[in-house]
């Protein structure tokens, strides 16, 4: 498979379609894919907002937004077609799976997001050479915009600190994230966060892995470091609940699909 970014569609052939409707994944449970060949559907016409996002056995693969069309999950060619939520495709997807899925969801949001050149003002055009969205005006190109965030997990002995941040569901922690900022190294942001969300401060800053988060264009750098000094005082507002657990007795944590909890995993076989 050839990832690529294209605008152009021959209706006459088959095509691959990833279909969002209101930002839920069209899914077919007979045959188990989110990636549903275009002989097989019901369009009206080939109107609807698509980008091309690669190629695969001389098929095109399209993400496809079908929010605002009348396109009926019942009216297909696919028996059992369903929508998922892209957090639930997480937990039933392989890595690669999830990794074109959440190119789809990345690349329209792209494509919604670039419509109009941030300096004049102009709709954008498609460069198909450089595969970007262009304006005239200085010879603009917008590629797609990814948003580099850590995950921090500190360590201490034989603990861990966990919390919980507003948003989450009951119950779960997990290691303290935050986007970096710019001019920062990534080592620079782990330090920051964790001062600001905990008050604490780290040392010994260790790079664990990486993954595309797709909601909508985060990319997560995951470090594992060291308690060095503080108390911890919990920042309040994005962090609700911040504590030090013993790593044999650890509360609800992220699934594996997650880099965070492969990253809070990875403590426990270290032991
Ligand atoms: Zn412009």
């Amino acid at each position: 498979m050839h990832f690529k970014r294209f605008l152009d569609i021959k209706p006459e052939i088959s095509n691959l379609f990833i279909i969002f409707i209101n930002n839920k994944v069209v899914y077919d449970l007979n045959d188990k894919t989110f990636l549903l060949n275009s002989s097989f559907l019901n369009f009206t016409n080939f109107e609807f907002k698509k980008i091309g996002i690669a190629q695969d056995n001389n098929m095109n693969i399209y993400a496809a937004d079908l929010s605002n069309e009348s396109f009926s999950l019942s009216n297909q060619g696919y028996q059992s077609l369903v929508e998922y939520d892209l957090r639930y495709l997480m937990t039933i997807l392989s890595e690669k799976d999830l990794g074109l899925v959440g190119r789809a969801n990345q690349l329209l949001h792209y494509l919604n997001s670039s419509k109009h050149c941030g300096y004049c003002g102009s709709v954008m055009e498609f460069d198909s050479t450089e595969e970007a969205m262009f304006c005239k005006c200085n010879n603009l190109m917008i590629y797609p915009k990814i948003s580099p965030c850590v995950l921090a997990l500190i360590k201490k002995d034989n603990q861990i600190l966990l919390a919980r941040n507003a948003l989450f569901p009951e119950g779960l922690y997990s290691a303290l994230a935050g986007f970096i900022e710019v001019s920062e190294t990534a080592e620079e942001t782990v330090i920051r966060e964790v001062f600001e969300e905990v008050s604490l401060k780290v040392n010994n800053i260790n790079y664990f892995a990486s993954q595309a988060w797709p909601f909508p264009s985060q990319l997560m750098l995951a470090y594992t470091c060291d308690y060095e000094s503080g108390d911890i005082k919990v920042d309040g507002s994005e962090i609700i609940d911040a504590k030090w657990f013993d790593i044999d007795n650890l509360p609800n944590i992220p699934p594996n699909s997650t880099l965070s909890g492969r990253l809070i995993n990875s403590c426990i076989s270290d032991r």
